[in-house]
């Protein structure tokens, strides 16, 4: 009894000092006429655009608090309210705010691959640690692209698309052609490594979908992590995707043990420009590595019919 009376009387003052109405920062960028990109200090980037006589919003910020100082900053781009959140993908850093544009009467959008997890943030209950934290109204469906989607108004486009699996099985892109903006998610971003290591990554399909992006017209992207604005990220995500695939394949062929990989990455001719050989990059090697290994197994032994 004394010992909860302790502890209750720890948390009392923890919470007190925290400032009533803490939030998260946020630097906001203009990057076309009536398109915006967040760049929180934790978690994934958020972008929002004007679309009709509503918003609609590209990722949700990886916490409620960061999704709520999103909103707030909607409000003073623009007046019109948010109607859509599409999530480009499933991982937490993107989604974790999901449910406050939900209880707002946003419509959730996602992959349908994506949807399964997407559901569990959405419907998540509120944090009890959080008291400003919402709950989406129950039922509320949530939309799922498998393909594309098309929004035709008379003076704006919007194209949400499905590539293939790369990042992740559940990758959305948001391409505004008259603006010439992108909201590429994680399957091309501002930062130096990529994060190759989720359980449904497709390597290969990652390298193509970064070819078919480098064929759009753009002037800027909204990444999901990194430098708002500059598309060089597809490029440079590119690189290093289909640079990590041929080292992984190189390591898988010369019979190279795993505790090996890291001083065999360190060696002058396997680096890649501007990539740290640290524990991201290594695990990458490692997962891709590994997977490319169950494809090959699968491709020597394909299953027996009938
Ligand atoms: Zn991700």
């Amino acid at each position: 009894m004394k010992a909860r009376f302790v502890s209750a009387a720890a948390l009392a003052v923890s919470l007190a000092a925290l400032p009533a109405a803490a939030q998260p920062a946020l630097e906001v960028v203009k990057v076309a006429e009536g398109v915006w990109g967040a760049h929180p200090q934790a978690g994934a980037n958020v972008g929002w655009f004007v679309s009709g006589d509503g918003v609609v919003v590209v990722d949700s910020g990886e916490t409620p608090a960061i999704a709520r100082a999103v909103l707030e900053k909607i409000t003073e781009t623009t007046k019109k309210p948010v109607r859509t959140l599409i999530l480009t993908h499933a991982h937490a850093d993107h989604v974790g705010g999901a449910r406050v544009f939900a209880a707002k009467g946003a419509q959730i959008v996602c992959h349908e691959n994506a949807a399964g997890t997407v559901a569990n943030y959405v419907f998540a209950s509120p944090d009890p640690k959080d008291p400003a934290d919402a709950r989406a109204p129950a039922g509320s469906p949530i939309v799922t692209v498998s393909e594309r989607i098309f929004f035709v108004g008379p003076a704006q486009q919007v194209q949400v698309l499905w590539l293939g699996a790369a990042h992740t099985n559940g990758d959305l892109v948001v391409f505004l052609p008259r603006e010439k903006v992108l909201f590429s998610g994680d399957v091309a971003i501002n930062t130096p490594v990529p994060y190759m290591q989720a359980s449904s990554c497709d390597a290969h399909g990652w390298e193509r979908l970064l070819v078919r992006l480098a064929g759009l017209p753009l002037e800027k992207m909204v990444p999901g992590h990194g430098t708002i604005g500059p598309t060089v990220g597809i490029q440079s995500t590119g690189l290093y995707v289909q640079k990590t695939n041929k080292l992984a394949r190189m390591l898988l062929e010369t019979g190279v043990p795993e505790e090996y990989y890291i001083a065999k990455l360190r060696e002058p001719d396997n680096r890649i420009e501007g990539v740290p050989v640290g524990d991201e990059h290594v695990a990458n090697v490692k997962a891709v590595a590994r997977a490319e290994r169950e494809r090959l197994s699968k491709q020597a032994s394909p299953e027996k019919k009938g």
